[in-house]
């Protein structure tokens, strides 16, 4: 059979779900790592840069891996309805396979600043849609509260089944490339991702990490693996929302990249584990350094990611040409995002006049002739 059916059928042997549990899959991952050839030449930096571009998924980001997991492992245990926080991307993902499970989702927003496709898809799949008086970390904290008294089940990336199913990313990398990269670079929000990747890559190389919460390192799939080399890690938050470069929780986060808008991130002792366990480290990008590789990224490479995703490689890029990262070295990005998501951030950055024409063709001809 041919027919792919997304990652738990792909990696089943490798995921922590009874065996009897029924797979709810949109078909999820297998994204394409897309090597960046233009862009290198432009920027004149030497190095293999690929990126991992999670916005073919089904709901257009990666957060589809991780709610795959969570969604077959709530229905398997008889829930009738999941409940998440959202800055989009997790209330999109949780909204369309609630459906697909035929069952009730919850999302709080925060107030405002949520792009518009990502409101879209949680509307379109039914999902009630609470927006609260407050930021993503004020909706975190409300439900967390208040899963612990509803029969509903948080899907966050608290949830460990989120993470379990978020490393089948590094799966999919180590497969293409033989082995892990040198270098992986992430956009880091509640850093869940991040620690996700780190176990998969461990797993890879049969040594397991104590960034695992499930196991610590000390379960069967982390004492399998037969590919040692694993990636230094290397997360970029928004500057205005970056409590991993400031020590501690940031008040209020403020970005353009509003899928990283978070100040206390669910999985910093996690994320502190994997800098250290791989020798990364974590930095910051400004809003006007994320949109602006955002851009170089579409127009050079035809790969259009949601602004959060483009911090990835804004930072890799400044660290390449700082020597940071060592010129030759092999660098994976992660493109979290689909940029269908947000297209206002695109317009509100103002495009050239359209030209308007008669419908003739020599007056569509002379607008080709001028510019030839
Ligand atoms: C969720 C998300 C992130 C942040 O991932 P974390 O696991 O919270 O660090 C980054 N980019 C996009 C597009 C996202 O949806």
């Amino acid at each position: 059979m041919t027919r792919y059916t997304g990652i738990i059928d792909a990696y089943r042997s490798r995921l922590p779900l009874p065996p009897e549990a029924k797979a709810i899959s949109l078909g999820e991952g297998r994204t394409p790592l897309i090597k960046l050839d233009n862009l290198v030449r432009h920027e004149g930096v030497e190095a293999d840069i690929y990126v991992k571009f999670e916005g073919t998924n089904p709901t257009g980001s990666f957060k589809d891996r991780g709610m795959t997991m969570a969604v077959t492992e709530a229905v398997h245990r008889g829930a009738k309805a999941i409940l998440c926080a959202s800055t989009g991307n997790t209330s999109a993902a949780a909204a369309a396979y609630a459906a697909r499970a035929g069952i009730k989702s919850f999302v709080l927003i925060p107030e405002g600043k949520i792009a518009m496709g990502k409101l879209a898809q949680a509307v379109v799949h039914g999902a009630t849609i609470v927006q609260v008086r407050g930021n993503f970390d004020d909706g975190m904290r409300l439900v967390k509260e208040v899963s612990e008294t509803s029969p509903v089940v948080l899907v966050n990336s608290v949830n460990p089944y989120r993470l379990q199913g978020q490393k089948t990313a590094a799966f999919e990398i180590v497969e293409a490339l033989g082995e892990a990269p040198d270098y992986h670079c992430l956009p880091v929000g509640n850093a869940g991702n991040i620690t996700a990747h780190w176990i998969g890559y461990s797993e890879c190389a049969g040594t397991g990490t104590q960034a695992c919460l499930l196991c610590k390192g000390n379960c069967t799939f982390c004492q399998t693996g037969s590919t040692p080399k694993r990636p230094k890690m290397i997360g970029y938050q928004a500057a205005g929302s970056a409590p991993f470069m400031r020590g501690a929780a940031v008040k209020n986060p403020e970005t353009v990249a509003t899928a990283i808008r978070i100040g206390d991130p669910q999985s910093w002792d996690p994320a502190w584990i994997v800098q250290k366990e791989s020798g990364g480290w974590f930095d910051e990008c400004t809003d006007a350094e994320i949109l602006a590789c955002q851009r170089l990224l579409a127009e050079q490479e035809g790969v259009f990611c949601e602004p959060a995703s483009a911090t990835s490689l804004a930072g890799a890029l400044r660290d390449l040409k700082s020597g940071k990262i060592p010129a030759g070295s092999t660098v994976v990005c992660t493109l979290t995002g689909n940029g269908m998501k947000d297209p206002d951030i695109i317009l509100k950055g103002g495009f050239p006049a359209m030209i308007e024409v008669d419908a003739v063709k020599s007056a569509v001809e002379r607008v080709l002739v001028d510019r030839l």
